[in-house]
């Protein structure tokens, strides 16, 4: 191996941000403001206080300040797992025999196994501080909630998780991590709310998806008193968390003078994706340099790339405020695929406001196809993925295997958001030849787009 490039840049403790970087500031089409579904307008931090923290409800409408300051308490946990390495793939380049030069973020570095764990810690430090007794929260594949988990076990509140019931009877283990750092968790849909019966009622024996758990959560957040809802995905605030991610690799790759021509993100919500992308990003916004970027979803679940840029409600049981966005219709429920982090019919309304304006590209790819992509990094790079990160690794390995075609000596930096030990399950239906590759049908997809709220000004 000649390696001019050490396999793992470091950055030290001293390097992890100092600031998060609110991609929003450079825009110049701004994403669209959640609408209160009652009367169509754009809502205020005042009806947003029952639902969200006061710090967090700033920070989703500000969309001006470019840099907000990480406070102490919340770099000091990050130096638990953070920096996070940047590792150059070499072994999966030498395995491709692609002239492409791959590096990856791996954010899978800590016992959540993925990188929610850097918004979970920002949202429980915040609730703590407006002096709150606990939060409640959804989860599908189960790693937000152990991140929410962890975090919510750092600042010593109560952790009220609504785990989709797919998960939940697929991921016993993935439980009893979370009910490991204190927290109460619920197979939803539930006969604990009033919506998770109704879900019940209108759709027996359903596996749940995050739109339903999603609904419980705010439910039980807004019933009880001293509570509130935080979301692992999709919010601004979300994203801007994230940019640690992106920060940090920027960084590790200044010191070498690397910039990469195209960057990659697996996209369920849009978070990793967002923080990834979200430095380079500013650069393209600001007209300072180019780069391509990628987003990549399951063909089971195709917000970007078959659903409509509409007004839509987050969740199943439209109590949650409407959000414009790429969405397949809040009642779509995806099939049952193992990327249970990308099931989410919508997707981060900054995102689709770029993707719209044609500074992102998007991509779906198959399961079975992922598998094969997840299997072949793990043999040739150690880890072992997630189903969800290794979206991005099939993209990465697609461009890679272009650049052997033509020859080109592009840099591909992709995102490895985590690893897939609760995954197990997956692995051996890929394993077994057990796998299967639903794509919905556009019949299927029309039921959901049905369901988009229609009004002057939301027309699809
Ligand atoms: C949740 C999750 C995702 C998808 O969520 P985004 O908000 O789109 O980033 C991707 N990878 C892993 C490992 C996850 O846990």
């Amino acid at each position: 191996m000649n390696q001019e490039i050490p396999y793992k840049i470091y950055l030290s403790e001293d390097e992890i941000p100092k600031q998060w970087y609110n991609l929003r500031a450079d825009m110049k089409n701004k994403p669209a403001p959640l609408l209160n579904p009652g009367t169509l307008k754009p809502l205020t931090a005042e009806e947003l206080a029952p639902i969200f923290c006061e710090e967090l409800i700033a920070q989703e409408l500000d969309e001006t300040t470019p840099y907000i300051d990480i406070p102490t308490e919340i770099r000091d946990f990050y130096k638990m797992y953070r920096p996070a390495p940047l590792v150059r793939a070499y072994y999966l380049e030498k395995a491709l025999g692609t002239p492409a030069k791959i590096y990856y973020k791996f954010e899978g570095n800590n016992t959540s196994g993925s990188h929610k764990l850097n918004s979970a810690i920002a949202q429980a430090y915040y609730a703590k501080k407006q002096g709150l007794k606990g939060v409640t929260t959804e989860t599908g594949a189960g790693q937000w909630g152990t991140a929410l988990s962890m975090a919510c076990a750092y600042f010593d509140l109560d952790c009220k998780v609504y785990m989709v019931k797919v998960s939940y009877e697929q991921k016993p283990f993935r439980r009893e991590v979370m009910r490991t750092y204190g927290a109460n968790v619920t197979p939803s849909p539930s006969m604990d709310t009033e919506v998770g019966r109704k879900i019940l009622e209108a759709h027996p024996g359903t596996t749940g998806s995050l739109g339903c758990a999603i609904s419980e959560a705010v439910e039980v957040a807004t019933h009880n008193e001293g509570y509130r809802y935080v979301l692992g995905s999709v919010l601004n605030q979300v994203l801007l968390h994230q940019s640690v991610i992106g920060l940090e690799a920027k960084a590790a790759l200044d010191k070498y003078g690397i910039s990469p021509d195209i960057i990659i993100g697996c996209a369920g919500g849009g978070s990793n994706l967002g923080g990834l992308i979200a430095p380079f990003m500013g650069e393209k916004l600001r007209g300072e340099k180019d780069y391509r970027f990628i987003a990549v979803e399951p063909a089971s679940c195709p917000s970007f790339t078959r659903g409509k840029f509409a007004y839509d409600f987050c969740d199943t049981g439209m109590i949650c405020p409407l959000a414009k966005m790429y969405t397949l219709g809040s009642g779509f429920i995806p099939s049952a695929n193992h990327a249970g982090g990308l099931r989410f019919h919508g997707m981060s309304s900054t995102l689709s406001q770029l993707y719209h304006d044609g500074y992102m590209e998007a991509r779906a790819v198959e399961q079975t196809s992922v598998f094969e992509a997840a299997e072949f990094f793990a043999r040739a790079e150690g880890i072992l993925p997630a189903p969800e990160s290794s979206h991005a690794i099939r993209a990465a390995i697609d461009e890679a295997v272009k650049c052997k075609e033509t020859g080109e000596e592009k840099t591909i930096l992709f995102g490895l958001t985590g690893t897939g030990y609760f995954d197990m399950i997956a692995y051996e239906k890929f394993h077994d030849g057990n796998m299967t590759d639903y794509i919905p049908t556009d019949a299927d997809l029309q039921v959901g787009f049905d369901g988009i709220p229609k009004f002057p000004g939301n027309e699809f």
